[in-house]
């Protein structure tokens, strides 16, 4: 039995994704523990792209896989772009490797030909059902003579390559759900590589691991199965001189579970990291709300940096319970965080989402960058995240061709808030010193004692004038902020019809 890697030994972990559809929030969590794993151990992160499927694979894919990372912090030490001792790190560049060793592995007795056509295997399966045994690979081709062989290959069906599982339990001390024992009879022999000579991941994934002395192999639940069969590979590869002899430790982090009591799925919105990034979660929020999904901090903190995550990260601490992902509390979590930043820094990080709708010009100007580090606190409070940005600052950035109440609240400006708006409009106009607190007390002498209105009364019509809309920053503050001519010229256009 192979030994298995002692503390001692420098923690090499992976993060290997295939590069098909948009990358989804149940994958970074996997990448996310593996970072913290390495950087707390002062371990290396391996980051591998398994690309081997051509028909689903894409650029396009594999370009959103480093842009997601790249966004979201997640530093690898080896990796495309980055290199690394062990390269190259793109599947689809190494197929000679995969070949060499499918070779190694016939050539030894560790995998043979199998000759069966998927109907045939089809139709065994479901005997298999119907007399009640367990309806894996039954080993048909495990030992043909000569002339079978030759018999199917005169008729010219082209093999795949099974591995030729021994037969006895698989158990392993899983880092996360302790002891795991397969019994044989659920481990049938497996595919390897292609009749086209297309290499599989139960073949690739665990060849790339043990040439790239991965130590810990950390994933997803959903790959338990596999683990058996990579046990069983692993041993094979050690004979055949491909291993060191070691076998990672495996940890398999738990599901995580959408709506419904069902496993979040990628064609769940939630799921997508992109959906993410598009509202405006700050990648820092995203990866401390993920972290929380199969792990904890253990004193009840959750509000908590990546950095202070791999400080005390330990594969202890990761739970095997499946962890409900709630979106409300992701939300609030960037809530947060978006109030936990510098204005100039909330303001950096609200400026592409400005630009995006055509409010600001790239880069900003002077003015409205100043503008900007004014108004952005006056929103930091009652943000969720950052493209709500958009509505609540538009009214400061608009050109006045481009200032339009919004269509719900224009009823607030009929006739009736006429006599309101004209009185705000003649003492505004007067008014020598425009500032928040004076333009305020000028209003309420002038709306509220001296038109005798509630508050609420006096100053919606005028929000709705000034602001385009019911929900506003703060009435007074904005005012200031926009200066006098702008907001004298919005009273004119409101008591104007407008
Ligand atoms: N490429 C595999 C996947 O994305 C990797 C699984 C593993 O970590 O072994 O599911
Ligand atoms: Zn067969």
């Amino acid at each position: 039995m192979s030994e298995q890697v002692t503390s001692a030994e420098a923690v090499r972990v992976r993060f290997c994704p295939s590069p098909t559809g948009n990358p989804h929030v149940g994958m970074i969590r996997t990448a996310l523990f593996n970072w913290a794993f390495a950087r707390h151990t002062g371990g290396t992160f391996v980051f591998r792209i398994e690309d081997t499927d051509s028909a689903r694979d894409s650029e396009e894919s594999y370009n959103a896989l480093l842009d997601s990372l790249r966004w979201l912090g997640l530093d690898w030490d080896e990796g495309p772009e980055v290199g690394g001792e062990y390269g190259p790190y793109r599947q689809s560049d190494r197929l000679p490797v995969y070949t060499e060793v499918a070779k190694r592995l016939s050539d030894g007795g560790f995998a043979y030909h199998c000759y069966c056509s998927s109907d045939e295997l089809e139709e065994r399966r479901e005997l298999a059902k119907s007399e009640g045994r367990t309806p894996g690979y039954d080993g048909k081709c495990r030992d043909l003579s000569h002339d079978q062989v030759e018999a199917y290959e005169d008729e010219g069906r082209d093999p795949v390559l099974r591995f030729r599982m021994p037969d006895r339990d698989f158990e392993w001390d899983d880092l996360v759900r302790g002891s795991i024992t397969f019994g044989a009879e659920h481990v049938p022999d497996y595919v390897l590589v292609r009749g086209n000579g297309e290499p599989l991941y139960p073949l690739v994934n665990p060849v790339d691991d043990a040439l790239m002395r991965i130590t810990h192999v950390l994933r997803g639940e959903d790959l338990l199965s596999s683990t058996p069969r990579q046990i069983a590979l692993y041993e094979a590869l050690a004979a055949i001189g491909v291993s060191d002899g070691t076998t990672p430790r495996f940890g398999h982090l738990p599901y995580v579970m959408g709506a419904g009591n069902r496993k979040l799925s990628k064609r769940d919105p939630e799921s997508s990291l992109l959906m993410y990034r598009e509202t405006g979660y700050l990648p820092e929020a995203l990866l401390n709300y993920l972290a929380l999904l199969g792990w904890s901090m253990g004193d009840d903190q959750e509000f908590f940096s990546k950095e202070q995550m791999a400080e005390v990260f330990t594969l202890e601490r990761v739970n095997q319970n499946p962890a409900r992902f709630d979106l409300k509390k992701c939300t609030a979590i960037n809530g947060d965080w978006i109030r936990s930043l510098a204005p100039a820094e909330l303001v950096q990080r609200i400026i592409p989402f400005l630009i995006a709708k055509n409010l600001v010009p790239r880069p900003p100007t002077a003015q409205q960058l100043a503008i900007l580090e004014v108004a952005a606190p006056l929103i930091q409070e009652r943000m969720e995240n950052l493209s709500q940005s958009v509505d609540m600052l538009a009214f400061l950035l608009l050109p006045p061709e481009r200032f339009v109440v919004d269509e719900a609240d224009r009823g607030v400006l009929g006739v009736e808030a006429a006599p309101t708006l004209t009185a705000a409009r003649s003492v505004l106009a007067e008014l020598p010193h425009w500032k928040t607190d004076a333009i305020h007390e000028a209003l309420r002498l002038a709306l509220v004692d001296g038109l005798d209105l509630k508050p609420k009364l006096a100053f919606t019509p005028l929000r709705v004038a000034i602001t385009g809309r019911r929900i506003s920053p703060p009435l007074f503050e904005s005012m200031e902020i926009l200066g006098k001519s702008v907001c004298l010229a919005r009273l004119d256009a409101a008591i104007g019809g407008g």
